[in-house]
């Protein structure tokens, strides 16, 4: 649930404004059983709140909800211009349709690689590839100091959907020398570098040629681009694809509605699913994560009223299984067993049939390498994963790594100095207000 803060002469700056789902308020209770949660969570925005005249604007790097989904619920608290490029714009549109504030936000639509002032900030939009369409790194200059926020990304030379990656912007900013370097953690203990979509889509062919009864994949929905491989992946083997799930048919409407939909790709209606000969059915289904109302719980257990699994049938993870949800994906997975369906999880498949969305040690490293930062502040990931980013930005020849807590606040100039705990900091439930507002 990320919230960032920039200050510069009594101005502020947010970037993001994320939720987290089924979370404890005391984040001491993360990862402990047994323990009360709350359906949506967000970081507690109450210093930011408190001088609300002086938040210039809030930034949305792109449309995950771990960076956007905060927004609806909390919006009234700070009242200003949202900036945000098309895609995520188009999916923060529809989350405020449900809202009593639609009407009142200022949703600026930013083009990539533009620059804006906002306040005393000086912010240039970077397109970097990430695991959904339109995601934005941003350099903020002021003045004094200048920050590169990475936001969520991964080095992807095929993503599928965006361009692809570009290491020559990112050198460009190496003339700048940034004063610090905020960086995403999530996979700073993995070595090498990361996968591309495009791989994955190979690995989904092989994986579904294969198969010779209905095959079923569930993943995010908000991956468009795993959606527009796996419709052509349906094409090459002759299958009709359609959706089950809100938040893919959700997903698959912004993508039509942004230009990311190829239009000759084709998606079959849902209720024709069930008339269909088994070796032409691809169902992408809602619910990886073991969700027992999600569309694969019901494909599971005989609930969907457009189809019911049987032996023979092929369900394939083109996902990862967040930690803390093992438990419900294990129950769904041995269901499935149970009636004879083949289960292909992407641990231990041959092919690779999941890509993160994050980057690995050496996509850190070369990262690292090429904007050159005066300092290292790694974000994004629990406290070993800042450190491990932490170690390959000194391997990177990095003069500074400073890793912090929620609430420290890293001065950058006249003097680089941490405070810790600067800001009151916490959890907040917006599960009620996410919904009313
Ligand atoms: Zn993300
Ligand atoms: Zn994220």
């Amino acid at each position: 649930m990320n919230m960032n803060l920039y200050g510069h002469s009594d101005n502020w700056l947010m970037v993001d404004c994320g939720a987290t789902f089924k979370a404890p308020l005391d984040a001491g209770d993360d990862h402990k059983e047994n323990v009360k949660t709350c359906d949506v969570v967000s970081a507690d925005p109450s210093f930011i709140e408190n001088r609300q005249e002086q938040l210039c604007g809030i930034i949305i790097t792109h449309a995950h909800e771990d960076h956007i989904g905060a927004l609806p619920a909390l919006w009234a608290r700070f009242k200003c211009p949202v900036y945000t490029t098309a895609f995520t714009a188009e999916v923060l549109r529809r989350k405020l349709y449900y809202t009593a504030i639609a009407e009142e936000v200022t949703i600026v639509v930013v083009e990539p690689n533009s620059q804006l002032d906002i306040g005393p900030f000086t912010v240039s939009w970077l397109p970097i590839t990430h695991s959904l369409p339109d995601a934005q790194a941003l350099l903020i200059q002021t003045p004094v100091a200048s920050v590169f926020h990475t936001a969520d990304w991964k080095i992807d030379f095929n993503p599928i959907t965006d361009q692809p990656f570009q290491p020559a912007l990112f050198k460009a900013l190496s003339k700048y020398r940034p004063t610090a370097m905020v960086c995403d953690s999530t996979n700073a203990l993995k070595a090498g570098h990361s996968v591309s979509e495009g791989d994955c889509e190979l690995g989904l062919l092989r994986t579904i040629k294969a198969q010779t009864g209905r095959v079923i994949v569930t993943c995010f929905g908000s991956n468009v681009a795993r959606l527009i491989s796996l419709a052509r992946v349906a094409e090459e083997t002759g299958r009709y694809m359609t959706l089950l799930g809100r938040s893919l048919d959700n997903m698959y409407g912004i993508a039509r509605a942004t230009g990311y939909w190829p239009d000759e790709l084709k998606i079959a209606h849902r209720r024709h699913i069930g008339y269909l000969p088994k070796h032409e059915v691809l169902i992408v289904a809602t619910g990886s994560q073991g969700e027992a109302r999600a569309a694969l719980g019901k494909l599971a257990n005989g609930t969907h009223r457009d189809c019911e699994l049987e032996a023979g049938d092929t369900v394939i993870f083109s996902a990862i299984s967040i930690p803390g949800n093992e438990v419900a994906i294990e129950k769904l997975v041995s269901g499935l067993r149970e009636k004879g369906v083949t289960v292909i999880q992407s641990s231990d498949s041959p092919h690779t049939i999941h890509a993160s969305g994050h980057p690995c040690q050496g996509d850190l490293h070369d990262m690292y390498s090429w904007v050159n930062p005066h300092i290292a502040v790694p974000v994004h990931g629990e406290k070993e994963h800042m450190i491990a980013n932490a170690k390959v930005a000194a391997e990177a020849n990095i003069a500074k790594q400073l890793v912090g807590k929620n609430g420290d606040l890293f001065q950058l100039a006249p003097q680089v100095v941490v405070i810790n705990h600067a800001v009151q900091v916490g959890r907040i439930d917006i599960t009620e207000n996410k919904a009313k507002n």
